[in-house]
């Protein structure tokens, strides 16, 4: 066992701070991370708070996690000491089921193991997040990234960076398409780097009219503001597809209806409480609504290798550990640009 220094809410309503726990010995397949940074998601206030629901207390959020390699086991073949990896969102699944076989491990059946607020696939052990020094995972599970990248960048693209790439990919995002994205935060900045790199067309659907210089930087063509009703007049039957990013209730029929004739808006936000949908706005112009989560390790690994490729990594503020408890309080103000990072040597 390794003794590992970590930052862990108590409670739901408590803040979060020093905590001790076990990473488990190496496993003939592991790999030991050396913890280097860990970006803050959203889902980790939503977690720490407990808006979901059947929060496990104490809690070490974190699922947007960076490092080097200090130890391998036995029959690990893809990483060696001194190699970046990186770790997301789960750290098993159970590799047999229909969902494993296609990939999409963040579906498996039985329930993938995530990397925080759950448990190991015996579903027993608890899983602890990347607030913490180092951490112990199967090298299925292990990431690599490139040296090309500043690495404290890299780490949001563990999951903002893969969870805005599967839906580009999944509705065929190409050169000229119309792609809006809704909440310039974590997720919506990398949604818009993203789907600019990918040769779409842009326009950033935004609450906050002090963020349209940042958003045409990040890559956007289009600036809509979301809070003046003649954005939605202006914009009707827009686009190919609308990514939504925004972690609030919301109502969703109005930026369907800038969706245009089978168009499709994708929800990533995962609100606490439900938005009623009115059947015409899905019927009138054969719309299509859907959702989607995070993304599977190969599609992961495509994202990272893609980043390398086309030069793109996460805008960051970093942060000390000691930080976090304040930077929760300005992420739900919608006061990020655009992400926040922890630097990890400062636990
Ligand atoms: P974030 O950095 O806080 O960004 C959310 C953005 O939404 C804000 O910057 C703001 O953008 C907008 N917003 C916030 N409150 C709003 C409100 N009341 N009305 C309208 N707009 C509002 O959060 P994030 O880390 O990107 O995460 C966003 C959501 O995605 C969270 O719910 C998170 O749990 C979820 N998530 C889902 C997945 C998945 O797999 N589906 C993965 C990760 C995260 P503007 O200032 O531009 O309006
Ligand atoms: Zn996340
Ligand atoms: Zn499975």
């Amino acid at each position: 066992m390794h003794p590992t220094k970590a930052y862990a809410a108590p409670a739901a309503a408590l803040p979060l701070g020093p905590f001790e726990i076990q990473r488990r010995a190496v496993g003939p397949h592991d790999v030991l991370i050396e913890i280097a940074y860990c970006g803050v998601c959203h889902s980790d206030v939503h977690q720490v708070r407990d808006e979901w629901g059947g929060s496990l207390f104490p809690m070490v959020p974190g699922h947007e996690i960076v490092g080097r390699v200090a130890q391998v086991g036995a029959h690990v073949k893809g990483f060696k000491p001194g190699d970046l990896a990186g770790v997301g969102c789960m750290v098993d699944s159970c590799r047999t089921c229909p969902s494993c076989a296609r990939d999409l491990e963040q579906f498996c059946q039985k329930g993938a193991a995530f990397t925080y607020n759950g448990t190991e696939m015996d579903r027993v052990t608890r899983t602890y997040g990347g607030y913490s020094s180092r951490v112990v995972v199967d090298e299925a599970f292990a990431l690599h990234l490139s040296p090309k990248l500043d690495l404290a960048a890299t780490a949001p693209l563990l999951c903002a960076g893969i969870t805005t790439y599967s839906p580009l990919r999944h509705w065929h995002t190409k050169p000229g398409d119309q792609v809006g994205v809704v909440g310039l935060g974590g997720l919506g900045h990398m949604a818009v780097k993203l789907a600019a790199a990918m040769g779409a067309e842009v326009t950033m659907l935004s609450t906050s009219a002090g963020k349209e210089a940042d958003a045409r930087r990040l890559g956007a063509a289009g600036f809509g503001l979301t809070s003046d009703e003649a954005t939605f007049k202006r914009l009707a039957g827009r686009f190919d597809l609308i990514i939504d990013t925004i972690s609030a209730p919301h109502d969703y029929n109005k930026y369907l209806g800038m969706v245009r004739l089978e168009g499709a808006m994708v929800l990533l936000g995962v609100p606490p409480a439900p938005t009623p949908i009115a059947a015409g706005s899905l019927i009138f112009g054969r719309k299509t609504l859907s959702g989607s989560l995070i993304g599977g390790i190969k599609e992961t690994q495509e994202m990272l290798d893609f980043c390398a490729e086309h030069n793109v990594v996460s805008d960051i503020e970093l942060i000390p550990v000691s930080g976090v408890n304040e930077a929760y309080v300005r992420m739900v103000k919608g006061d990020v640009r655009y992400r926040f990072v922890l630097d990890i040597k400062t636990l």
